[in-house]
């Protein structure tokens, strides 16, 4: 990978939760390099460590250990007034449930207006610069709505556009397809893909929905708090984009997948492997035939 093209790299990334007995380990030494211009989806299980790593690549949650460096900086040695200028103005922000996202009692455009106040723009401007993102997520018809007068969808794609509102050069979703349904989805997938070619924005984009690898240069799976297997997408399909999203192949077809092996040279075998292979013990024999590395029941 080109070191110039890195936007962020996550080097052994661990997150422990401590509560009153029980500590857990979000995050387990995760490993990540995501480039410039790059447009991802990180899935995985509930409770893999999805919202932390989010979290803390969008400078909210402090890493327990390990460093991660945004265009070669540790993020995370900032002061307090450069990490609020980051969350403000360099990292964009669409949460699940659009509650979280749009103040109900604010139309569209006056949503889309609020992150600007403080960034030197004037009022004019503000509005103008509003209108422009409606009409970017094609609801300038909406500019006059409220929240509850429109539709999940329709509220997730102003939220995207309020995330846009300071011109990130990131832009983070997790789940933003969570509540709505799998046309609406799909329409939300289609905009990402359009606002990362246009704009040239690196978007990573968590979600549960396997039909979104159609749509994105990289699927990573992440298990128990560490990228387990990358699915990239072949460079014949790369510039078939729409086909795929109409659904006709599957990420099978469209991307090649590899498991990760980390700096310490281990590798996740994932369950369905072991099962197929019978391994079900602790231990397992590796041997190495020619180029192949074996691995078998103890
Ligand atoms: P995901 O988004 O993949 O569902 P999370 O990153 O939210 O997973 O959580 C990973 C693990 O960390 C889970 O076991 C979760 O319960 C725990 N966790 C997340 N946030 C906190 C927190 N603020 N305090 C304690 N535990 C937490
Ligand atoms: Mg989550």
């Amino acid at each position: 990978m080109d070191e110039k093209n890195t936007l962020i790299d996550c080097d052994a990334l661990v997150k422990i939760y401590k509560s009153k007995d029980v500590e857990v380990m979000a995050l387990q030494g995760l490993d990540l390099k995501i480039n410039k211009g790059e447009i991802l989806a990180i899935i995985g299980k509930s409770g893999s460590g999805k919202s932390t790593l989010m979290n803390m690549i969008g400078g909210l949650e402090r890493p327990t250990a390990g460093k991660l460096y945004l265009n070669g900086e540790d993020l995370y040695a900032r002061t307090d007034r450069e990490m609020v200028d980051y969350r403000k103005n360099k990292v964009g922000f669409v949460w699940q449930m659009s509650s979280r996202n749009l103040l109900p009692y604010l139309t569209s455009v006056e949503n889309i207006e609020v992150p600007m106040y403080g960034s030197g723009r004037k009022k004019k401007q503000m509005r103008e610069r509003a209108l422009m993102l409606l009409d970017m997520v094609g609801l300038s018809h909406k500019a006059n709505s409220y929240p509850m007068q429109m539709s999940g969808g329709e509220q997730q794609r102003v939220a995207i556009a309020v995330a846009l509102a300071n011109e990130p050069e990131l832009l983070l979703a997790d789940e933003p397809t969570g509540a709505v349904d799998s046309k609406t989805s799909a329409d939300i997938q289609a905009l990402f893909r359009r606002l990362n070619e246009t704009l040239g924005l690196t978007i990573i984009i968590v979600t549960h929905d396997m039909k979104l690898a159609h749509n994105v240069d990289r699927v990573l799976m992440i298990s128990d708090g560490k990228i387990s297997t990358e699915k990239v997408m072949k460079d014949e399909y790369r510039k078939t984009m729409q086909a795929l999203s109409d659904g006709e192949l599957s990420s099978n077809t469209t991307h090649e997948e590899y498991s990760i092996l980390d700096k310490a040279g281990r590798v996740q075998l994932n369950e369905d492997i072991l099962e197929r292979a019978g391994i079900d013990s602790k231990r397992v024999k590796i041997k190495l035939e020619g180029n192949q590395v074996i691995i078998t029941k103890e």
